[in-house]
């Protein structure tokens, strides 16, 4: 498999249909952040405090669940967000997350204090491959339902992988694509002239 930045890429995100439009139902379940995440996050708490609505907690508290070893992540362990009436402790009632609200407020990066896997969905990272993430995608009821364009999870993601992967990354990212789908069409001619 193709690797980029030392992380191995699915040629699935290629070709892959993917439209978002609901209000944000990936963030019902929360996301596992990195420990260094977590703890970013908690540092800024004081800034954070402020923007939650009367459906959060303001107790940090009960912002996280408690911390797992999982390889998939930096520094080895991974700390999810807790739920809170039924949603990330960070989701708002208008269905914005407070930590990217903050970022704009700010006037930083909108993905400055947002963890990775929030930036990446409907990609994901599992055992050091950048995939789609099936099992989320699949256990929503609005997520994908209005693919009406076509587009590929790789068209529709653009300024994300160009994130994880810097320009430099994405343009190797884009000639595997073109690589893989001349391999993908010369099998195909090969197979049509055997028959
Ligand atoms: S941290 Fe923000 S983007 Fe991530 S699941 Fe929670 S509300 Fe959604
Ligand atoms: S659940 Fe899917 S369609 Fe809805 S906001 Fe999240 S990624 Fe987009």
């Amino acid at each position: 498999m193709k690797e980029i930045n030392g992380l191995k890429i699915d040629p699935m995100i290629f070709t892959f249909r993917f439209g978002c439009k609901c209000n944000g139902e990936c963030c019902y379940y929360g996301v596992f952040t990195d420990l260094k995440e977590y703890e970013n996050i908690i540092r800024i708490k004081d800034k954070i405090i402020p923007l939650l609505d009367d459906t959060q907690s303001k107790n940090p508290d009960h912002w996280f669940e408690p911390p797992e070893a999982d390889s998939d992540f930096e520094s080895g362990v991974a700390v999810g967000t807790a739920l809170v009436n039924d949603k990330c402790a960070f989701l708002d009632k208008d269905g914005l997350c407070s930590l990217q609200k903050l970022a704009n407020i700010e006037n930083s990066h909108k993905w400055k204090h947002k963890p990775l896997y929030c930036i990446l969905f409907p990609l994901t990272i599992y055992q050091n491959t950048l995939t789609v993430d099936h099992e989320h995608i699949e256990r929503l009821n609005s997520c994908n339902r209005f693919n009406q364009n076509g587009t590929t999870i790789f068209e529709a993601c653009r300024e994300e992988l160009i994130y994880l992967l810097g320009d430099k990354g994405f343009n190797e990212l884009e000639k595997y694509k073109n690589d893989y789908f001349n391999e993908v069409n010369i099998g195909v001619t090969q197979n049509v002239a055997e028959k």
